[in-house]
Protein backbone atom coordinates (compact mmCIF):
# COMPACT_ATOMS: atom_id res chain seq x y z
CA UNK A 1 0.00 0.00 0.00
CA UNK A 2 2.74 2.05 0.82
CA UNK A 3 4.31 1.10 -2.48
CA UNK A 4 1.19 3.46 -4.52
CA UNK A 5 2.19 6.38 -2.39
CA UNK A 6 5.76 6.60 -3.95
CA UNK A 7 6.42 10.11 -4.47
CA UNK A 8 6.42 11.31 -7.91
CA UNK A 9 6.03 14.99 -8.56
CA UNK A 10 6.26 15.67 -12.47
CA UNK A 11 5.98 12.20 -13.93
CA UNK A 12 4.09 11.65 -17.19
CA UNK A 13 0.58 11.75 -16.23
CA UNK A 14 1.10 12.96 -12.34
CA UNK A 15 -2.59 13.93 -11.37
CA UNK A 16 -3.07 17.25 -10.02
CA UNK A 17 -6.04 19.11 -8.76
CA UNK A 18 -5.96 22.73 -9.84
CA UNK A 19 -8.51 25.15 -8.95
CA UNK A 20 -8.73 28.27 -11.62
CA UNK A 21 -10.57 31.58 -10.41
CA UNK A 22 -10.55 32.61 -14.14
CA UNK A 23 -13.58 34.30 -15.76
CA UNK A 24 -12.61 33.13 -19.13
CA UNK A 25 -13.27 29.88 -20.42
CA UNK A 26 -10.90 30.19 -23.00
CA UNK A 27 -8.05 31.08 -21.27
CA UNK A 28 -8.89 28.46 -18.49
CA UNK A 29 -8.90 25.82 -21.53
CA UNK A 30 -5.12 27.77 -22.30
CA UNK A 31 -4.06 26.69 -18.75
CA UNK A 32 -4.99 23.27 -18.75
CA UNK A 33 -3.49 22.47 -22.27
CA UNK A 34 -0.13 24.16 -20.68
CA UNK A 35 -0.79 21.90 -17.42
CA UNK A 36 -1.02 18.54 -19.92
CA UNK A 37 1.46 19.73 -22.20
CA UNK A 38 4.16 19.90 -19.13
CA UNK A 39 3.26 16.41 -17.98
CA UNK A 40 0.18 16.99 -15.25
CA UNK A 41 -3.05 15.25 -15.56
CA UNK A 42 -4.93 18.08 -14.18
CA UNK A 43 -8.56 17.69 -12.55
CA UNK A 44 -10.07 21.24 -12.51
CA UNK A 45 -12.66 23.27 -11.27
CA UNK A 46 -12.75 26.74 -13.27
CA UNK A 47 -14.75 29.36 -10.53
CA UNK A 48 -15.21 33.49 -10.94
CA UNK A 49 -17.02 34.40 -7.71
CA UNK A 50 -15.95 34.42 -4.16
CA UNK A 51 -19.26 32.47 -3.33
CA UNK A 52 -18.35 29.85 -5.88
CA UNK A 53 -14.48 29.61 -4.57
CA UNK A 54 -15.50 29.45 -1.07
CA UNK A 55 -17.90 26.19 -1.82
CA UNK A 56 -15.10 24.32 -3.90
CA UNK A 57 -12.65 25.25 -1.04
CA UNK A 58 -15.13 23.65 1.38
CA UNK A 59 -15.63 20.71 -0.54
CA UNK A 60 -12.84 19.51 -2.09
CA UNK A 61 -9.03 19.65 -1.42
CA UNK A 62 -6.60 21.48 -4.07
CA UNK A 63 -2.74 21.17 -5.20
CA UNK A 64 -2.76 24.52 -6.69
CA UNK A 65 -4.94 27.58 -7.21
CA UNK A 66 -4.03 29.46 -10.56
CA UNK A 67 -5.96 33.01 -10.56
CA UNK A 68 -6.90 35.46 -13.00
CA UNK A 69 -5.72 38.89 -11.56
CA UNK A 70 -8.70 41.10 -12.37
CA UNK A 71 -12.32 39.80 -12.70
CA UNK A 72 -15.61 41.12 -12.88
CA UNK A 73 -16.81 41.28 -9.07
CA UNK A 74 -13.86 39.11 -7.53
CA UNK A 75 -10.42 39.49 -8.14
CA UNK A 76 -6.87 37.22 -7.73
CA UNK A 77 -5.96 39.32 -4.25
CA UNK A 78 -9.41 38.57 -2.84
CA UNK A 79 -9.04 35.24 -3.66
CA UNK A 80 -5.56 34.91 -2.10
CA UNK A 81 -7.47 35.88 1.40
CA UNK A 82 -9.94 33.23 0.92
CA UNK A 83 -7.14 31.23 1.25
CA UNK A 84 -5.07 32.82 4.05
CA UNK A 85 -8.63 33.04 5.94
CA UNK A 86 -8.48 29.06 5.86
CA UNK A 87 -5.05 28.62 6.31
CA UNK A 88 -4.42 26.36 3.49
CA UNK A 89 -0.79 25.34 2.67
CA UNK A 90 -1.77 25.94 -0.69
CA UNK A 91 0.25 27.32 -3.93
CA UNK A 92 -0.85 30.56 -5.34
CA UNK A 93 -0.29 31.26 -8.68
CA UNK A 94 -1.52 34.57 -10.63
CA UNK A 95 -2.22 34.89 -14.47
CA UNK A 96 -2.42 37.90 -15.65
CA UNK A 97 -2.40 39.73 -19.40
CA UNK A 98 -0.88 42.81 -18.56
CA UNK A 99 0.96 42.98 -15.51
CA UNK A 100 3.50 45.26 -14.35
CA UNK A 101 6.52 44.93 -12.21
CA UNK A 102 5.28 46.97 -9.72
CA UNK A 103 2.12 44.50 -9.24
CA UNK A 104 3.93 41.19 -9.53
CA UNK A 105 5.77 42.61 -6.98
CA UNK A 106 2.67 43.74 -4.80
CA UNK A 107 1.00 40.39 -5.37
CA UNK A 108 4.05 38.15 -4.39
CA UNK A 109 3.95 40.10 -1.55
CA UNK A 110 0.71 39.81 -0.33
CA UNK A 111 1.52 35.70 -0.50
CA UNK A 112 1.47 34.51 -3.83
CA UNK A 113 4.05 32.05 -4.97
CA UNK A 114 4.16 33.06 -8.31
CA UNK A 115 2.57 34.07 -11.71
CA UNK A 116 1.82 33.62 -15.12
CA UNK A 117 1.36 35.81 -17.83
CA UNK A 118 -1.35 35.07 -20.61
CA UNK A 119 0.31 36.56 -23.64
CA UNK A 120 2.83 33.78 -22.84
CA UNK A 121 0.87 30.88 -21.63
CA UNK A 122 3.05 28.44 -24.31
CA UNK A 123 5.75 27.31 -21.54
CA UNK A 124 5.48 27.44 -17.67
CA UNK A 125 8.06 29.29 -16.63
CA UNK A 126 10.65 27.34 -14.25
CA UNK A 127 9.64 28.95 -11.43
CA UNK A 128 6.04 27.56 -11.81
CA UNK A 129 7.18 23.98 -12.80
CA UNK A 130 9.04 23.80 -9.33
CA UNK A 131 6.26 25.02 -7.49
CA UNK A 132 3.44 22.98 -8.95
CA UNK A 133 6.33 20.01 -8.34
CA UNK A 134 6.34 20.56 -4.74
CA UNK A 135 2.80 20.73 -4.26
CA UNK A 136 2.38 17.29 -5.62
CA UNK A 137 5.56 16.32 -3.37
CA UNK A 138 3.56 18.14 -0.57
CA UNK A 139 0.46 16.14 -1.07
CA UNK A 140 1.92 12.56 -1.72
CA UNK A 141 3.47 13.35 1.68
CA UNK A 142 -0.13 14.54 3.48
CA UNK A 143 -1.58 11.26 1.84
CA UNK A 144 1.39 8.91 3.01
CA UNK A 145 1.07 10.50 6.72
CA UNK A 146 -2.35 10.00 6.66
CA UNK A 147 -1.71 6.11 5.18
CA UNK A 148 0.95 6.15 8.04
CA UNK A 149 -1.47 7.03 10.38
CA UNK A 150 -4.32 4.85 9.70
CA UNK A 151 -1.40 1.94 9.70
CA UNK A 152 -0.58 2.86 13.19
CA UNK A 153 -4.11 2.60 14.12
CA UNK A 154 -6.19 0.31 12.11
CA UNK A 155 -5.50 -3.42 11.62
CA UNK A 156 -4.65 -3.98 7.44
CA UNK A 157 -6.06 -7.47 7.65
CA UNK A 158 -10.17 -6.56 9.00
CA UNK A 159 -9.72 -2.59 8.67
CA UNK A 160 -10.92 -2.68 12.48
CA UNK A 161 -9.23 -0.87 14.97
CA UNK A 162 -6.27 -2.00 16.69
CA UNK A 163 -4.79 -2.28 20.29
CA UNK A 164 -3.41 1.49 19.81
CA UNK A 165 -6.54 2.81 18.54
CA UNK A 166 -9.03 0.35 20.88
CA UNK A 167 -6.99 1.92 24.38
CA UNK A 168 -8.19 5.53 22.81
CA UNK A 169 -11.44 4.96 22.22
CA UNK A 170 -11.71 3.34 26.16
CA UNK A 171 -9.41 6.16 27.47
CA UNK A 172 -12.13 8.09 25.87
CA UNK A 173 -15.57 6.35 26.78
CA UNK A 174 -14.34 5.82 30.25
CA UNK A 175 -14.17 9.72 30.10
CA UNK A 176 -17.28 10.17 29.27
CA UNK A 177 -19.08 7.58 31.38
CA UNK A 178 -17.10 7.65 34.39
CA UNK A 179 -18.59 11.37 34.49
CA UNK A 180 -21.87 10.10 34.39
CA UNK A 181 -21.13 7.13 36.83
CA UNK A 182 -22.30 4.68 34.03
CA UNK A 183 -20.42 1.10 33.18
CA UNK A 184 -18.79 0.04 30.47
CA UNK A 185 -17.74 -3.75 29.51
CA UNK A 186 -14.80 -4.74 27.58
CA UNK A 187 -15.17 -8.40 25.95
CA UNK A 188 -11.91 -10.11 24.78
CA UNK A 189 -12.67 -13.10 22.29
CA UNK A 190 -10.15 -15.41 21.38
CA UNK A 191 -10.77 -18.12 18.43
CA UNK A 192 -11.23 -21.68 19.57
CA UNK A 193 -8.31 -23.88 17.80
CA UNK A 194 -7.85 -21.42 14.93
CA UNK A 195 -4.20 -22.92 14.56
CA UNK A 196 -5.81 -25.75 13.42
CA UNK A 197 -7.78 -24.34 10.89
CA UNK A 198 -4.91 -22.35 9.35
CA UNK A 199 -3.10 -25.34 9.26
CA UNK A 200 -5.29 -26.90 7.53
CA UNK A 201 -6.60 -24.76 5.66
CA UNK A 202 -3.86 -22.65 4.57
CA UNK A 203 -3.09 -19.18 5.93
CA UNK A 204 -4.97 -17.03 3.29
CA UNK A 205 -8.70 -18.48 4.36
CA UNK A 206 -7.36 -17.91 7.30
CA UNK A 207 -7.33 -14.74 6.69
CA UNK A 208 -10.45 -14.68 4.99
CA UNK A 209 -12.11 -16.09 8.12
CA UNK A 210 -10.44 -13.55 10.04
CA UNK A 211 -11.78 -10.86 7.92
CA UNK A 212 -15.21 -12.53 8.15
CA UNK A 213 -14.90 -13.01 11.65
CA UNK A 214 -14.97 -9.04 11.94
CA UNK A 215 -17.26 -8.38 10.04
CA UNK A 216 -19.54 -10.39 12.28
CA UNK A 217 -18.78 -8.49 15.09
CA UNK A 218 -19.61 -5.61 14.21
CA UNK A 219 -22.74 -6.11 12.96
CA UNK A 220 -23.44 -8.19 16.06
CA UNK A 221 -22.63 -4.48 18.07
CA UNK A 222 -24.39 -1.92 18.40
CA UNK A 223 -23.40 2.02 17.21
CA UNK A 224 -21.48 3.28 19.53
CA UNK A 225 -19.84 -0.15 20.17
CA UNK A 226 -16.07 -0.38 18.52
CA UNK A 227 -14.49 -3.84 17.49
CA UNK A 228 -10.91 -3.78 17.49
CA UNK A 229 -8.73 -6.99 15.89
CA UNK A 230 -5.85 -7.11 18.26
CA UNK A 231 -3.59 -10.01 16.71
CA UNK A 232 -3.63 -13.02 15.48
CA UNK A 233 -6.99 -14.79 16.06
CA UNK A 234 -7.78 -12.20 18.56
CA UNK A 235 -10.50 -9.51 18.89
CA UNK A 236 -12.07 -7.40 21.51
CA UNK A 237 -15.36 -5.64 21.62
CA UNK A 238 -15.64 -2.70 23.64
CA UNK A 239 -19.39 -2.10 24.55
CA UNK A 240 -19.73 1.83 25.62
CA UNK A 241 -23.62 1.44 26.54
CA UNK A 242 -24.04 -1.52 28.81
CA UNK A 243 -26.56 -0.90 31.87
CA UNK A 244 -25.27 -3.71 33.82
CA UNK A 245 -22.87 -7.26 33.79
CA UNK A 246 -25.77 -9.71 32.89
CA UNK A 247 -26.22 -6.99 29.66
CA UNK A 248 -22.96 -7.55 28.46
CA UNK A 249 -23.21 -11.26 29.49
CA UNK A 250 -26.57 -10.79 26.94
CA UNK A 251 -24.05 -9.08 24.09
CA UNK A 252 -21.20 -11.71 24.38
CA UNK A 253 -24.29 -14.58 23.91
CA UNK A 254 -25.39 -12.61 20.81
CA UNK A 255 -22.08 -12.49 19.32
CA UNK A 256 -21.41 -16.30 19.86
CA UNK A 257 -24.59 -16.84 18.19
CA UNK A 258 -23.55 -14.89 15.12
CA UNK A 259 -20.21 -17.27 15.02
CA UNK A 260 -22.54 -20.20 15.25
CA UNK A 261 -23.41 -19.97 11.04
CA UNK A 262 -20.63 -21.91 9.61
CA UNK A 263 -18.22 -19.48 7.11
CA UNK A 264 -17.80 -20.81 3.94
CA UNK A 265 -14.41 -21.70 2.35
CA UNK A 266 -14.94 -23.13 -1.02
CA UNK A 267 -18.50 -24.06 -0.62
CA UNK A 268 -17.31 -25.78 2.25
CA UNK A 269 -18.83 -24.77 5.75
CA UNK A 270 -16.22 -24.62 8.38
CA UNK A 271 -17.11 -23.70 11.69
CA UNK A 272 -15.63 -21.42 14.15
CA UNK A 273 -16.01 -21.22 17.78
CA UNK A 274 -14.72 -18.83 20.12
CA UNK A 275 -14.73 -17.82 23.72
CA UNK A 276 -15.53 -14.60 25.33
CA UNK A 277 -13.92 -13.22 28.60
CA UNK A 278 -15.83 -9.96 30.25
CA UNK A 279 -14.81 -7.32 32.59
CA UNK A 280 -16.75 -4.35 32.98
CA UNK A 281 -15.73 -0.41 34.81
CA UNK A 282 -15.85 -0.06 37.43
CA UNK A 283 -16.34 -3.08 39.23
CA UNK A 284 -13.07 -4.75 37.45
CA UNK A 285 -11.01 -1.93 36.60
CA UNK A 286 -10.39 1.66 36.15
CA UNK A 287 -8.44 1.14 33.10
CA UNK A 288 -7.80 0.07 29.83
CA UNK A 289 -5.23 -2.19 30.64
CA UNK A 290 -6.26 -3.90 33.91
CA UNK A 291 -9.73 -3.78 32.12
CA UNK A 292 -8.00 -6.10 29.28
CA UNK A 293 -5.82 -8.02 31.42
CA UNK A 294 -9.06 -8.78 33.53
CA UNK A 295 -11.19 -9.84 30.38
CA UNK A 296 -8.13 -12.07 29.64
CA UNK A 297 -8.73 -13.77 33.20
CA UNK A 298 -12.33 -14.41 32.22
CA UNK A 299 -11.56 -15.43 28.13
CA UNK A 300 -8.74 -17.82 29.76
CA UNK A 301 -11.83 -19.93 32.34
CA UNK A 302 -14.46 -19.33 29.20
CA UNK A 303 -11.80 -21.45 26.94
CA UNK A 304 -10.98 -23.78 29.78
CA UNK A 305 -14.25 -24.69 30.72
CA UNK A 306 -15.41 -24.53 27.04
CA UNK A 307 -18.49 -22.28 28.50
CA UNK A 308 -18.30 -19.86 26.03
CA UNK A 309 -18.34 -17.03 27.89
CA UNK A 310 -16.84 -15.51 31.04
CA UNK A 311 -17.48 -12.77 33.00
CA UNK A 312 -14.30 -11.75 35.22
CA UNK A 313 -14.22 -12.27 39.25
CA UNK A 314 -11.63 -11.66 41.58
CA UNK A 315 -11.87 -15.71 42.43
CA UNK A 316 -10.92 -16.60 38.82
CA UNK A 317 -7.58 -14.50 39.77
CA UNK A 318 -7.02 -16.70 43.36
CA UNK A 319 -6.55 -20.16 44.16
CA UNK A 320 -8.10 -19.96 40.51
CA UNK A 321 -6.10 -23.76 39.63
CA UNK A 322 -7.99 -26.50 41.48
CA UNK A 323 -11.47 -24.17 40.48
CA UNK A 324 -10.49 -24.04 37.04
CA UNK A 325 -9.99 -27.85 36.79
CA UNK A 326 -13.24 -28.47 38.51
CA UNK A 327 -14.43 -25.84 35.74
CA UNK A 328 -13.04 -28.05 33.13
CA UNK A 329 -14.42 -31.00 34.38
CA UNK A 330 -18.47 -30.11 35.00
CA UNK A 331 -19.26 -29.91 31.53
CA UNK A 332 -18.15 -33.61 31.21
CA UNK A 333 -19.71 -34.20 34.48
CA UNK A 334 -22.98 -33.14 33.82
CA UNK A 335 -22.57 -35.07 30.29
CA UNK A 336 -21.49 -38.26 31.96
CA UNK A 337 -24.16 -37.65 34.28
CA UNK A 338 -21.46 -37.49 37.81
CA UNK A 339 -23.90 -34.97 39.20
CA UNK A 340 -26.77 -36.16 41.51
CA UNK A 341 -29.51 -35.22 43.00
CA UNK A 342 -30.68 -35.08 46.81
CA UNK A 343 -34.20 -35.01 48.27
CA UNK A 344 -34.75 -33.14 51.32
CA UNK A 345 -38.62 -33.17 52.74
CA UNK A 346 -40.77 -30.03 53.32
CA UNK A 347 -43.13 -30.46 56.40
CA UNK A 348 -46.49 -29.27 56.83
CA UNK A 349 -46.14 -27.24 60.63
CA UNK A 350 -49.85 -28.11 61.11
CA UNK A 351 -50.41 -31.65 59.87
CA UNK A 352 -47.06 -32.95 60.37
CA UNK A 353 -46.72 -34.52 56.99
CA UNK A 354 -44.70 -34.05 54.06
CA UNK A 355 -46.01 -31.39 51.26
CA UNK A 356 -43.13 -31.75 48.89
CA UNK A 357 -39.39 -31.72 48.44
CA UNK A 358 -36.32 -30.02 47.35
CA UNK A 359 -33.58 -31.30 45.10
CA UNK A 360 -30.37 -30.37 46.04
CA UNK A 361 -27.37 -31.06 43.69
CA UNK A 362 -24.30 -32.73 44.65
CA UNK A 363 -21.27 -33.97 42.15
CA UNK A 364 -19.68 -37.50 42.79
CA UNK A 365 -16.15 -36.32 41.52
CA UNK A 366 -14.20 -39.51 40.58
CA UNK A 367 -11.24 -38.27 42.66
CA UNK A 368 -12.28 -35.90 44.94
CA UNK A 369 -15.00 -37.63 46.25
CA UNK A 370 -18.53 -35.46 46.90
CA UNK A 371 -18.64 -32.12 46.06
CA UNK A 372 -21.03 -29.89 47.61
CA UNK A 373 -23.16 -27.29 45.48
CA UNK A 374 -21.59 -24.19 47.11
CA UNK A 375 -18.33 -25.32 45.60
CA UNK A 376 -19.47 -25.34 41.82
CA UNK A 377 -22.42 -23.39 41.58
CA UNK A 378 -21.14 -20.18 42.17
CA UNK A 379 -18.33 -20.84 39.77
CA UNK A 380 -20.74 -22.35 37.28
CA UNK A 381 -22.85 -19.00 36.93
CA UNK A 382 -19.87 -17.13 36.34
CA UNK A 383 -19.19 -19.32 33.20
CA UNK A 384 -22.31 -20.14 31.89
CA UNK A 385 -22.33 -23.94 32.88
CA UNK A 386 -24.72 -22.78 35.14
CA UNK A 387 -27.34 -23.19 32.08
CA UNK A 388 -26.58 -26.83 31.32
CA UNK A 389 -26.23 -27.69 34.99
CA UNK A 390 -29.79 -26.44 35.67
CA UNK A 391 -31.73 -28.13 32.31
CA UNK A 392 -29.68 -31.11 33.95
CA UNK A 393 -31.76 -30.65 37.40
CA UNK A 394 -35.03 -30.07 36.24
CA UNK A 395 -34.73 -32.91 34.09
CA UNK A 396 -33.85 -34.86 36.70
CA UNK A 397 -35.88 -34.16 39.17
CA UNK A 398 -38.85 -33.89 37.09
CA UNK A 399 -38.08 -37.72 36.13
CA UNK A 400 -37.62 -38.47 39.72
CA UNK A 401 -41.13 -37.19 40.64
CA UNK A 402 -42.76 -39.05 38.07
CA UNK A 403 -40.81 -42.24 39.18
CA UNK A 404 -42.38 -41.75 42.65
CA UNK A 405 -45.98 -41.05 41.16
CA UNK A 406 -46.04 -44.30 39.78
CA UNK A 407 -45.33 -45.72 42.68
CA UNK A 408 -47.53 -44.10 44.78
CA UNK A 409 -45.68 -41.04 46.48
CA UNK A 410 -46.90 -37.97 44.51
CA UNK A 411 -45.02 -35.16 46.29
CA UNK A 412 -44.72 -31.85 44.30
CA UNK A 413 -40.91 -30.78 43.47
CA UNK A 414 -38.72 -28.09 44.16
CA UNK A 415 -36.02 -26.91 42.21
CA UNK A 416 -33.35 -23.83 42.51
CA UNK A 417 -33.08 -21.44 39.59
CA UNK A 418 -29.97 -19.15 39.83
CA UNK A 419 -29.80 -15.55 39.12
CA UNK A 420 -28.47 -16.32 35.68
CA UNK A 421 -31.11 -19.10 34.68
CA UNK A 422 -33.42 -15.75 35.16
CA UNK A 423 -32.02 -13.95 32.58
CA UNK A 424 -32.31 -16.83 29.96
CA UNK A 425 -34.64 -15.58 27.31
CA UNK A 426 -35.84 -19.05 26.61
CA UNK A 427 -36.36 -19.65 30.28
CA UNK A 428 -40.14 -20.43 30.70
CA UNK A 429 -40.05 -22.20 26.98
CA UNK A 430 -37.79 -24.81 28.18
CA UNK A 431 -39.34 -25.68 31.37
CA UNK A 432 -42.63 -26.26 29.64
CA UNK A 433 -40.81 -27.76 27.48
CA UNK A 434 -39.68 -30.33 30.02
CA UNK A 435 -43.21 -30.32 32.05
CA UNK A 436 -44.71 -32.04 28.70
CA UNK A 437 -42.09 -34.25 28.06
CA UNK A 438 -42.62 -35.64 31.70
CA UNK A 439 -46.25 -35.12 31.74
CA UNK A 440 -46.35 -33.30 34.69
CA UNK A 441 -48.93 -30.68 35.22
CA UNK A 442 -47.13 -27.14 36.57
CA UNK A 443 -48.49 -26.91 39.56
CA UNK A 444 -46.20 -29.84 40.98
CA UNK A 445 -43.05 -27.81 40.17
CA UNK A 446 -41.85 -24.99 42.35
CA UNK A 447 -38.98 -22.89 41.43
CA UNK A 448 -37.13 -21.51 43.93
CA UNK A 449 -35.36 -18.42 43.30
CA UNK A 450 -32.60 -16.27 45.97
CA UNK A 451 -33.70 -13.12 46.69
CA UNK A 452 -29.76 -11.44 45.18
CA UNK A 453 -31.12 -12.88 41.55
CA UNK A 454 -34.25 -10.59 42.01
CA UNK A 455 -32.19 -7.48 42.58
CA UNK A 456 -29.76 -8.04 39.99
CA UNK A 457 -31.98 -7.16 36.84
CA UNK A 458 -35.61 -6.65 38.16
CA UNK A 459 -37.22 -6.03 34.56
CA UNK A 460 -36.08 -9.12 33.02
CA UNK A 461 -36.81 -11.36 36.46
CA UNK A 462 -40.28 -9.91 36.06
CA UNK A 463 -40.89 -10.82 32.52
CA UNK A 464 -39.46 -14.64 33.40
CA UNK A 465 -41.63 -14.94 36.42
CA UNK A 466 -44.31 -13.50 34.81
CA UNK A 467 -44.42 -16.05 31.96
CA UNK A 468 -43.30 -18.69 34.14
CA UNK A 469 -46.58 -17.82 36.36
CA UNK A 470 -48.63 -18.19 32.86
CA UNK A 471 -47.71 -21.43 32.85
CA UNK A 472 -48.63 -22.45 36.25
CA UNK A 473 -45.45 -23.55 38.24
CA UNK A 474 -45.24 -22.15 41.68
CA UNK A 475 -42.38 -19.33 43.29
CA UNK A 476 -40.38 -19.21 45.85
CA UNK A 477 -38.14 -16.50 47.04
CA UNK A 478 -35.15 -18.57 49.03
CA UNK A 479 -33.00 -17.38 51.65
CA UNK A 480 -35.42 -14.58 52.36
CA UNK A 481 -33.57 -11.82 55.31
CA UNK A 482 -30.43 -11.74 53.57
CA UNK A 483 -31.19 -9.57 50.34
CA UNK A 484 -32.86 -6.21 50.61
CA UNK A 485 -35.62 -6.91 48.37
CA UNK A 486 -38.33 -4.17 48.90
CA UNK A 487 -41.64 -5.53 49.58
CA UNK A 488 -43.12 -2.67 46.95
CA UNK A 489 -40.90 -5.43 44.26
CA UNK A 490 -41.76 -8.04 45.78
CA UNK A 491 -45.61 -7.50 45.64
CA UNK A 492 -45.37 -7.01 41.96
CA UNK A 493 -43.52 -10.35 41.31
CA UNK A 494 -45.94 -13.16 41.13
CA UNK A 495 -44.28 -15.32 44.01
CA UNK A 496 -46.19 -17.82 45.96
CA UNK A 497 -43.90 -18.83 49.12
CA UNK A 498 -41.27 -17.41 50.92
CA UNK A 499 -38.33 -19.11 52.40
CA UNK A 500 -36.87 -17.68 55.30
CA UNK A 501 -33.03 -18.51 55.83
CA UNK A 502 -31.69 -20.73 57.87
CA UNK A 503 -28.97 -18.31 59.37
CA UNK A 504 -32.42 -16.65 61.08
CA UNK A 505 -34.26 -20.19 61.99
CA UNK A 506 -30.96 -21.69 63.57
CA UNK A 507 -30.10 -18.79 65.44
CA UNK A 508 -33.46 -17.94 66.69
CA UNK A 509 -33.67 -19.80 69.77
CA UNK A 510 -30.60 -17.73 71.12
CA UNK A 511 -30.76 -14.44 69.39
CA UNK A 512 -34.25 -12.18 69.93
CA UNK A 513 -33.31 -10.29 67.25
CA UNK A 514 -33.58 -13.71 64.78
CA UNK A 515 -36.37 -14.34 66.73
CA UNK A 516 -38.16 -10.85 65.74
CA UNK A 517 -37.11 -11.21 62.12
CA UNK A 518 -38.98 -14.45 61.63
CA UNK A 519 -42.01 -13.32 63.53
CA UNK A 520 -42.27 -10.62 61.20
CA UNK A 521 -41.50 -12.18 58.39
CA UNK A 522 -44.11 -14.40 58.65
CA UNK A 523 -46.54 -11.51 59.41
CA UNK A 524 -45.68 -9.99 56.27
CA UNK A 525 -45.91 -13.11 54.26
CA UNK A 526 -49.28 -13.71 55.55
CA UNK A 527 -50.21 -10.32 54.67
CA UNK A 528 -49.34 -10.66 51.35
CA UNK A 529 -51.07 -13.80 51.00
CA UNK A 530 -48.21 -15.79 50.62
CA UNK A 531 -46.91 -18.99 52.38
CA UNK A 532 -43.97 -18.91 54.39
CA UNK A 533 -41.31 -21.89 54.96
CA UNK A 534 -38.75 -22.29 57.71
CA UNK A 535 -35.90 -24.02 56.23
CA UNK A 536 -32.75 -25.05 59.20
CA UNK A 537 -34.72 -26.22 61.66
CA UNK A 538 -32.65 -28.82 63.25
CA UNK A 539 -34.44 -29.50 67.11
CA UNK A 540 -38.23 -29.70 67.87
CA UNK A 541 -37.89 -26.71 70.23
CA UNK A 542 -37.36 -24.90 66.57
CA UNK A 543 -40.71 -26.69 65.27
CA UNK A 544 -43.05 -25.94 68.82
CA UNK A 545 -41.51 -22.23 68.14
CA UNK A 546 -42.56 -22.17 64.67
CA UNK A 547 -45.93 -23.88 65.40
CA UNK A 548 -46.46 -20.90 67.74
CA UNK A 549 -45.73 -18.24 65.76
CA UNK A 550 -48.15 -19.23 62.96
CA UNK A 551 -45.63 -20.55 60.31
CA UNK A 552 -46.56 -22.91 57.26
CA UNK A 553 -44.15 -25.44 56.63
CA UNK A 554 -40.61 -26.30 57.78
CA UNK A 555 -37.57 -27.98 56.23
CA UNK A 556 -34.46 -29.30 58.32
CA UNK A 557 -31.98 -31.66 59.44
CA UNK A 558 -34.69 -32.29 62.47
CA UNK A 559 -36.95 -33.99 59.92
CA UNK A 560 -34.60 -34.61 57.15
CA UNK A 561 -31.31 -34.02 56.09
CA UNK A 562 -31.39 -34.43 51.93
CA UNK A 563 -31.62 -37.59 51.28
CA UNK A 564 -30.11 -39.97 48.55
CA UNK A 565 -33.05 -40.97 46.13
CA UNK A 566 -33.40 -44.76 48.07
CA UNK A 567 -33.12 -43.20 50.98
CA UNK A 568 -35.80 -40.39 50.37
CA UNK A 569 -37.62 -43.95 49.16
CA UNK A 570 -36.87 -45.31 52.63
CA UNK A 571 -37.64 -42.45 54.77
CA UNK A 572 -41.20 -41.70 52.68
CA UNK A 573 -42.47 -45.33 53.75
CA UNK A 574 -40.70 -45.33 57.12
CA UNK A 575 -40.98 -41.72 58.37
CA UNK A 576 -44.01 -40.54 60.05
CA UNK A 577 -43.75 -37.05 58.73
CA UNK A 578 -43.79 -39.35 54.88
CA UNK A 579 -46.27 -41.39 53.67
CA UNK A 580 -46.14 -43.91 56.99
CA UNK A 581 -49.78 -44.84 58.24
CA UNK A 582 -50.69 -43.68 61.71
CA UNK A 583 -50.49 -46.69 63.97
CA UNK A 584 -53.53 -46.87 65.97
CA UNK A 585 -53.44 -45.91 69.66
P1 LIG B 1 -30.61 -23.70 49.60
O1 LIG B 1 -31.48 -23.64 48.40
O2 LIG B 1 -30.88 -22.70 50.66
O3 LIG B 1 -30.73 -25.16 50.14
C1 LIG B 1 -30.82 -25.48 51.48
C2 LIG B 1 -29.48 -25.80 52.00
O4 LIG B 1 -29.58 -25.91 53.42
C3 LIG B 1 -28.99 -27.17 51.54
O5 LIG B 1 -27.59 -27.09 51.42
C4 LIG B 1 -29.37 -28.07 52.67
O6 LIG B 1 -28.57 -29.23 52.75
C5 LIG B 1 -29.14 -27.18 53.85
N1 LIG B 1 -29.95 -27.56 54.99
C6 LIG B 1 -31.18 -28.14 54.99
N2 LIG B 1 -31.64 -28.32 56.25
C7 LIG B 1 -30.69 -27.83 57.07
C8 LIG B 1 -30.57 -27.74 58.52
O7 LIG B 1 -31.44 -28.13 59.28
N3 LIG B 1 -29.45 -27.17 59.00
C9 LIG B 1 -28.46 -26.72 58.20
N4 LIG B 1 -27.40 -26.16 58.74
N5 LIG B 1 -28.53 -26.78 56.83
C10 LIG B 1 -29.64 -27.35 56.29
P2 LIG B 1 -26.85 -27.67 50.17
O8 LIG B 1 -27.52 -28.89 49.68
O9 LIG B 1 -25.41 -27.72 50.51
O10 LIG B 1 -27.10 -26.55 49.12
C11 LIG B 1 -26.54 -25.32 49.27
C12 LIG B 1 -27.06 -24.34 48.27
O11 LIG B 1 -26.64 -24.67 46.95
C13 LIG B 1 -28.57 -24.32 48.18
O12 LIG B 1 -29.09 -23.53 49.22
C14 LIG B 1 -28.78 -23.72 46.84
O13 LIG B 1 -28.71 -22.33 46.91
C15 LIG B 1 -27.63 -24.24 46.07
N6 LIG B 1 -28.08 -25.35 45.25
C16 LIG B 1 -28.25 -26.65 45.56
N7 LIG B 1 -28.70 -27.33 44.50
C17 LIG B 1 -28.86 -26.46 43.49
C18 LIG B 1 -29.31 -26.54 42.13
O14 LIG B 1 -29.69 -27.59 41.63
N8 LIG B 1 -29.31 -25.41 41.40
C19 LIG B 1 -28.92 -24.23 41.95
N9 LIG B 1 -28.95 -23.13 41.15
N10 LIG B 1 -28.51 -24.09 43.19
C20 LIG B 1 -28.48 -25.20 43.97
CA1 LIG C 1 -33.52 -23.65 47.90
CA1 LIG D 1 -32.32 -21.39 51.21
Amino acid sequence: MIKALRINGGEMGTPLRVLIVEDSIEDAALILDRLKASGYDPFSRRIDTERAMNIALDQESWDVVISDFILPGFSGLAALKLIQARELDLPFIIVSGKIGEETAVEIMRAGANDYMMKDNLTRLSPAVERELREAVIRRNHKQAEKMIKYIAYNDLLTSLPNRVLLHDLVKKVLLDRAAEGKPIALLLLDLDHFKEINDTLGHPYGDVILQQVGHRLSEAVGEEDSVARLGGDEFAVLLAKVTSKEDSLLVANKILKALEVPFIIEEIPIAVEASIGISVYPDHGADFDSLLQRADVAMYVAKKTGSGCALYSPELNTHSERRLALMGELRQAIDHDELVLYYQPKIDLRTGRIIGAEALVRWEHPRHGRIAPDQFIGPAEQTGLIKPLTQWVLNQALRQGRMWGEIGFRIPMAVNLSARNLLEHRLPEAIEQLLQQYGTAPEWLQLEITESAILAEPARVLENATALDRIGTGLSIDDFGTGYSSLAYLKKLPVDEIKIDKSFIIGMKENRDDEVIVRSTIDLAHNLGLKIVAEGVETKETWDQLVALGCDAAQGYYMARPLAPDLFIDWLKRSPWGFKKDEAG
